[in-house]
């Protein structure tokens, strides 16, 4: 292998999983003025959470959770996942399959029979809300899976493809229903029932780890210009040029179509037509003596923005200090949809009026708040996603542009595939 440069846009965790890996000289370019990407972490006033939404580790990849567990083996812990959904001012355990047993007598026959009886299943589905029917029956599906996921995509469902939900939305069987119907208990979800969790630091510390296996890392770099010349790409900002082989993209694929030069205009526009919602997390705290239990509470309700909320003290004890809670609201938004517009001061007293109303909290006052704005969290799947994301793929492709990661890819993906796909391409390159 002849040794080469490679510049690897962008500084998440596939990037440096990438670039921990790779036997190049690689340089990351980095816009902000740290690592991490989605999967970073705020210390503030001894409070320690994840921004870019809650982030624990699971997967159903062995290897890769083994790889990404020794990466922190010191300073990390197991943990079991407490989560509700907020229904009718109860808890019920979540999945809301698994919760039924708490519903009124009357609730509890509807869901069983809808499920069991589907009358639903006599048409195969066209689209993703199709699909909620098909194989959760109506009561489940109106109750909860419908209003909750369109509130997490900001999308209708029936605009939605449903190709990237199976083992993503786990079925219960006719069996499990009923047992969770008669009060035995089951688990749903079983894959990422227990967790990894860093002890200190959050959720960056994986990133942390991998850095510390990273050659070049040039952070603050404000991307000008990227063009080839002779063969030699050259990444431009206003006090730097850098020049290399070759390119590994993890930035969104938007962003980086921007920087080249000569895109034809149906990829720019294709781009343009790929859909993706942002993200705003408000963070609360309060003064408490009684810790709350569980992991994370679900909001299908539309009278709550937030559709979920999460506690990091029982993600690592070490995240909050002792006789305080913190609380993290995740709102799935859009540029012009209202929400997305709204000031830091609206969100905060609506997340505190709520989350009183809610009864979860009783102290009405905040010690700590804070707001995060991630302008690419989730990618929405409508039906032109492939078309649209082929031809932006292709493009890159031929120019020579590897894609990888979440935004890069526009694909969902947790950090466990994104760290695989960047090992993967590492070991791919290192031998050519
Ligand atoms: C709300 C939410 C919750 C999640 N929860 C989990 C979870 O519990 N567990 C889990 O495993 N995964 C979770 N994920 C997924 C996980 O965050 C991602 O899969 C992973 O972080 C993707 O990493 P990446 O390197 O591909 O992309 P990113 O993290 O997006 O990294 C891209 C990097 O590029 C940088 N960049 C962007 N534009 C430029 C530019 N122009 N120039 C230079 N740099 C640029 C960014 O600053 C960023 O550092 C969650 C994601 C979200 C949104």
């Amino acid at each position: 292998m002849k040794k080469k440069t490679i510049g690897v846009l962008g500084g998440g965790i596939s990037a440096l999983a990438f670039s921990a890996k790779s036997s190049h000289k690689t340089i990351i370019i980095e816009k902000e003025n740290k690592c991490g990407g989605h999967c970073q972490t705020k210390k503030d006033k001894k409070f320690t959470y994840d921004i870019g939404g809650p982030h624990i580790l699971f997967s159903k990849n062995k290897k890769i959770l083994k790889y990404m567990v020794n990466l922190i083996k010191k300073n990390i812990s197991l943990e079991k996942r407490d989560n509700k959904i907020f229904y009718k001012g109860k808890l019920l355990k979540y999945p809301f399959e698994n919760g039924i047993n708490n519903l009124e007598p009357k609730e509890k026959f509807h869901c069983v029979n809808d499920f069991i009886y589907n009358k639903n299943k006599q048409q195969r589905p066209k689209n993703f809300k199709d699909w909620l029917y098909y194989n959760f029956g109506n009561f489940i599906t109106d109750e909860y899976l419908l209003p909750y996921n369109e509130k997490i995509w900001n999308t209708k469902a029936y605009k939605m493809d449903f190709d990237w939900v199976d083992g993503r939305v786990p079925i219960s069987s006719n069996q499990e229903l009923l047992k969770t119907a008669v009060g035995i208990p089951t688990e749903g979800y079983k894959h990422q029932l227990f967790f990894y969790y860093p002890k200190k630091g959050g959720y960056e510390e994986f990133c942390k780890a991998l850095e510390k296996k990273c050659k070049i890392i040039k952070t603050n770099f404000k991307i000008k210009k990227i063009y080839k010349e002779k063969n030699k790409w050259y990444i431009k900002s206003n006090k730097e040029l850098i020049k290399c082989d070759k390119i590994v993209s993890t930035i969104p694929i938007k962003d980086l179509l921007g920087y080249l030069t000569k895109v034809p205009t149906k990829v720019f526009s294709a781009s343009k037509n790929l859909k993706s919602n942002s993200l705003i997390q408000v963070s609360l705290a309060f003064k408490s003596n009684s810790k709350i239990p569980y992991t994370a509470i679900y909001f299908p309700n539309k009278e709550f923005l937030f559709h979920r909320i999460s506690f990091p003290h029982n993600f690592s004890k070490f995240c909050v200090p002792k006789g305080k809670v913190l609380i993290n609201f995740e709102i799935t938004v859009n540029k012009g949809d209202g929400i997305y517009e709204k000031s830091d001061k609206f969100l905060i007293k609506h997340c505190l009026e709520k989350i009183i109303k809610s009864k979860i909290v009783k102290n009405t006052k905040i010690i700590y708040s804070n707001v995060e704005r991630t302008e690419y969290a989730y990618v929405v799947r409508d039906f032109n996603y492939k078309k649209n994301l082929n031809k932006c793929l292709n493009f890159l492709n031929k120019k020579g542009i590897y894609s990888l990661g979440r935004n890069a890819q526009f694909t969902y993906i947790n950090s466990d595939e994104a760290v695989r796909r960047g090992l993967e391409l590492a070991n791919k390159l290192n031998v050519k």
